[in-house]
């Protein structure tokens, strides 16, 4: 979810506890056991989206693809967010979560 205001060289992973999973890597999406991404040689540091902008580091391969992933899932829960609201501001079904099928009092409804 974007829309944070940070102070500049601050990431979203310098706040504790923002994120659900505080042991992912920002930069490949994997748990930290598994991410592979290399250390930055500025702060010794890995997985941090801010050093691939203010550090001069580059995406390898691996991670390219591991982003490439990440915006396809990203995208697909974007689309199944917009969906449910689309779902939920639609006047023939008021309050539906847009989670399986809509309630039954539609006969306007057509698959
Ligand atoms: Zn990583
Ligand atoms: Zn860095």
């Amino acid at each position: 979810m974007a829309g944070f205001n940070l102070p500049p060289g601050c990431s979203v992973s310098d706040i504790p506890g923002n994120r659900p999973g505080d042991d992912i890597c920002q930069v490949c999406g994997l748990n930290y056991d598994d991410c592979q991404c290399p250390e930055c040689p500025v702060c010794k540091t890995h997985g941090d989206p801010a050093c691939y902008k203010d550090h001069g580091m580059q995406f390898n391969e691996w991670q390219q693809g591991r982003r490439r992933e990440m915006a396809e899932i990203q995208y697909a829960n974007e689309q199944a967010e917009k969906n449910a609201a689309d779902a939920y501001n639609d006047p023939r079904w008021p309050g539906w979560d847009g989670e399986g099928e809509p309630p039954e009092n539609d006969p306007d409804h057509h698959n």
